[in-house]
């Protein structure tokens, strides 16, 4: 496991699933970690380990970004987790889910990134990891017409970003996982209204039979935080379904 100490990690969306393992898993790496989120409750659990600091953090919201990265100060690893599930084919899509989608999945990144970027380059040193999914540019995945189009728009982001920075100590890479066990897969089981079937499909996608971790998820979180000699890349994690 990459060697984090010293080191001071800001991720978003950390109360629940993916964010909360990669800020467990950071701090144990040796970071000292912003967890934000908009969900107080859960996070003043997660601020009760060692290594976790907490901020209340709404990535829609211009000045909250701003003056909480103020506040903060120094960033060297940002994990940009923050991202909402929307189903449905462009014939079932609304302009609002489209517009939120893109706001929360997209720009809440381009938020974060403006705000951390300027001390990174004056450093000459900073990782920025952007969570997308393999449903994007990766893979056509049916019924996630808002969805795959915004994570795929990470995916651009995460390599525009590599390429203005590459040669000023910026690496910025994008995580493209497959299905991971989360609360907000479980709503979204509950959702389908038989939930066993619902889970039965989701495992039936994975080739390797199973729901990935938020834990294996975060495992590679830490390792893009302390690569040095990788940048623009989309890494999938995806229990084998982009064979
Ligand atoms: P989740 O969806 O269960 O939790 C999301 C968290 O985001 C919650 O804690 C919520 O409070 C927080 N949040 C929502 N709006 C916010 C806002 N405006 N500002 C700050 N925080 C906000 O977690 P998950 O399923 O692990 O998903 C995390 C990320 O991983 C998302 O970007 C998701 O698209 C991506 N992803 C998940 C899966 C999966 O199968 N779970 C697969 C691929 C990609």
């Amino acid at each position: 496991m990459a060697d984090l100490a010293g080191k001071v990690v800001v991720v978003t969306a950390a109360a629940q699933g993916i964010g909360k393992a990669s800020a467990l898993a950071f701090a144990k790496a040796g970071a000292t970690v912003y967890a934000t989120d908009i969900n107080e409750v859960l996070l003043a659990e997660l601020g009760k380990t060692p290594g976790i600091k907490t901020r209340k953090v709404d990535v829609l919201n211009d000045a909250a970004v701003t003056s909480a990265f103020a506040e903060i100060g120094t960033v060297d690893v940002l994990f940009n987790c923050a991202g909402f599930v929307h189903s449905g084919s462009i014939l079932e899509m609304k302009d609002a889910d489209l517009d939120f989608a893109f706001n929360l999945n997209v720009h809440a990144m381009i938020r974060t990134i403006r705000a951390v970027l300027p001390g990174m380059l004056e450093r000459g040193d900073g990782s920025i990891i952007n969570m997308a999914s393999l449903a994007s540019s990766t893979k056509g995945v049916p019924n996630r017409f808002v969805y795959g189009l915004t994570k795929a728009a990470v995916i651009g982001l995460t390599k525009s970003i590599a390429a203005d920075y590459v040669g000023k100590g910026i690496r910025c890479n994008a995580i493209c996982p497959g299905t991971v066990e989360s609360p907000s897969l479980q709503d979204r089981m509950h959702a389908q209204g038989d939930y066993d079937a619902a889970r039965a499909a989701f495992i039936a996608r994975q080739p390797m039979g199973r729901l990935g971790t938020p834990e294996e998820i975060a495992d590679l979180a830490v390792y893009l935080a302390g690569a040095t000699y990788t940048s623009g890349q989309a890494y999938n994690i995806d229990g084998g379904w982009s064979i």
